[in-house]
């Protein structure tokens, strides 16, 4: 029989006329096979017209955080990709071969606190997490000796009471990450999407006027955060500060979350969600406040919650944990905690987190609560006496946050001979010596002076912070650290009888790490249209009994002008406020056209 072959039709092929029949019985079935499939609502069809589709095996993309991978914004990929905790044997690579990592490795590497800061400086920078700011001498000592061995010999303190030293060449990070840990600290978490260093009134412990000594509680989660992996990797960073209620301010409310002790000065009733109440009896609390970000314009609202001291890393365990599996990981801009309160509100936040403690807070209002006592501003320098009889602290002026190898070995040796070898940094980027015997004080002064510091609060010079600006960051439009320190220069002498004291704080770019907006007299750094730098000046801006958003009343001023306009400032506060009027009350009585008009 002749066969049918691909390219004959099968018409023509010479079959019986039953295998014509079979052959063509069977091309009609393919023609027509049996249809099952999905219709567009997921029911179950046999009609192979009804918008097929496959839902039976849906196209599958994975999450991170519930988040598609396709939407994260790019530093969330890199954390996908590989987790930043786990690069220890990469930074050792980097360091054997003297290079600086890829754009990245340089994200993964702020997880343990080295940055790439090119080209700023074509170095790294190390941050080193230092809790409540208490460091001992030897610590300081460790650390000067580490600026001057590997990096370029001095360190600033930050306005998170961070020490920065500077200038590493990738040869030496794998040493000099060794040797911080060696001294007792960590850089660990100290940049990128973590959990910064946990700052806390640094006159606690010996502060008269302190309602509790909150160093247990910001150590206490300091370690708690460094041991719980989950805790890294946020949607962006989350800083915590705790503040005892003492004379200086620990900025508490410019934090994503912050707890200030107080105190019910009565028994009070808490009604909680479910109708339940419960007595609280007098004593000392924390009240806990949210969302504080002044770059963004928001101070930490109070959460309407009083928990026992005993329960605030607790709280803050949760509060970070509902923040990392909820917050925005697409958009950067929206990624910090006050965007998450603005999308679900307070109370959804305080029911999640809720959801995870195994204790009830207190719902109270927080007029229920005595007022925390106002802070003592320019409390961080000069001589100040302790809770402890005999003993006294001293504030040490930096300039702008600056201490050389040799003034860090300098106070080392100080606080061991004066004091009990410990000292304290403070968010105001200077430096206190606690436990110095009265009879101490004047020997410790003369030396302190001959080191290069400053320890006289003046009203106008005693205040000025600075961020890091361009010498050492690359997004900053402007030279602050040397505007600010020229500046405090110039006022040092002068103006010795303003009404009372200003804070003057110096930003190179709006992410605001000194909280421009929070000064008296604030100035972001700006490129002027010639291409040369200058700021926009904002103005009545405070913190703690003076929180105020700062209003801009001047734009684009050249550095070059800043010394004389805040001198003319300062003047006319001087000469038109009422007496004891701060600078912020007289400011903010004043209509902004007005404002300008008097400070011009
Ligand atoms: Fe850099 Fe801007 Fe922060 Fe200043 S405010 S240190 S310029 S990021």
């Amino acid at each position: 029989m002749p066969i049918a072959t691909a390219r004959e039709p099968i018409a023509a092929a010479a079959f019986t006329a039953e295998q014509r029949q079979y052959l063509e019985g069977f091309l009609a079935a393919l023609a027509h096979l049996p249809f099952a499939g999905h219709t567009a609502g997921g029911r179950i069809t046999a009609d192979p017209h009804a918008a097929p589709n496959n839902l039976a095996a849906p196209p599958h993309e994975d999450t991170y955080f519930g988040t598609p991978l396709s939407e994260l914004a790019k530093p969330e990929r890199w954390k996908h990709e590989e987790n930043p905790l786990d690069i220890w044997d990469k930074i050792l690579a980097h360091a054997a071969a003297d290079k600086f990592p890829d754009e990245a490795d340089a994200f993964r590497f702020k997880f343990f606190g080295l940055f790439h800061v090119a080209p700023a400086q074509d170095s790294f920078m190390l941050r080193v997490r230092i809790p409540a700011g208490q460091l001992t001498s030897g610590q300081l000592r460790g650390l000067a000796d580490l600026a001057e061995e590997h990096g370029g010999g001095y360190a600033h303190v930050t306005t998170r009471a961070n020490l920065q030293l500077r200038e590493f060449r990738p040869r030496s990070i794998g040493e000099v990450l060794t040797r911080v840990q060696d001294l007792g600290l960590t850089s660990r978490g100290a940049g990128a999407d973590n959990v910064r260093n946990i700052t806390a009134t640094p006159t606690s412990g010996f502060d008269a006027g302190e309602l509790l000594d909150v160093r247990p509680f910001a150590h206490g989660l300091h370690h708690y955060i460094l041991n719980q992996r989950d805790l890294f990797g946020l949607p962006r960073k989350f800083n915590v500060a705790f503040d005892s209620g003492g004379a200086i301010s620990a900025a508490a409310a410019t934090n994503d979350l912050c707890f200030t002790a107080v105190r019910l000065g009565a028994p009070a009733m808490a009604t909680h969600s479910d109708g339940t109440s419960e007595s609280v009896p007098a004593g000392v609390y924390f009240r806990i406040q949210l969302g504080g970000i002044t770059g963004h314009g928001d101070f930490a609202r109070d959460a309407g919650w009083l928990i026992r001291p005993a329960q605030a890393v607790a709280v803050a365990a949760a509060m970070v944990r509902v923040f990392s599996e909820h917050g925005d990981r697409t958009n950067r801009k929206k990624a910090r905690l006050k965007y998450l309160l603005e999308k679900w509100g307070m109370e959804k936040f305080l029911a999640e987190t809720a959801r995870q403690l195994d204790f009830r807070p207190w719902p109270l209002p927080a007029g229920s609560v005595e007022p925390r006592r106002p802070v003592t501003k320019h409390g961080w320098l000069g001589v100040h006496p302790q809770r402890q009889p005999g003993r006294s602290y001293v504030g040490v002026g930096l300039s702008a946050g600056h201490l050389s190898a040799a003034q860090m070995r300098g106070l080392a040796s100080l606080a061991e001979r004066h004091g009990e070898a410990e000292l304290r940094l403070t968010v105001w980027q200077n430096i206190l010596l606690p436990h110095v015997a009265d009879e101490s004080v004047p020997k410790l002064r003369a030396e302190l002076r001959a080191l290069g510091f400053m320890l006289e609060s003046s009203p106008a010079a005693g205040g000025v912070i600075s961020c890091t600006g361009s010498r050492g960051c690359r997004y900053a439009a402007t030279d602050t650290k040397a505007h600010a320190a020229a500046l405090a220069t110039a006022l040092q002498d002068r103006l010795a009888d303003l009404p009372a004291p200003v804070n003057i704080h110096f930003t190179g770019c709006p992410h605001s790490c000194a909280q421009h907006y929070c000064g008296d007299i604030g100035l972001l750094g700006a490129k002027l249209p010639d291409g040369s730098e200058g700021y926009h000046i904002v103005i009545g801006g405070g913190m703690d009994h003076e929180e105020g958003i700062a209003r801009e009343i001047f734009r684009s001023v050249p550095a070059a002008e800043i010394i004389p306009l805040v001198e003319r400032i300062l003047r006319r506060y001087r000469d038109l406020a009422g007496e004891g009027e701060s600078f912020a009350q007289w400011t903010r009585r004043q209509e902004t056209e007005r404002l300008r008009k008097v400070l011009t």
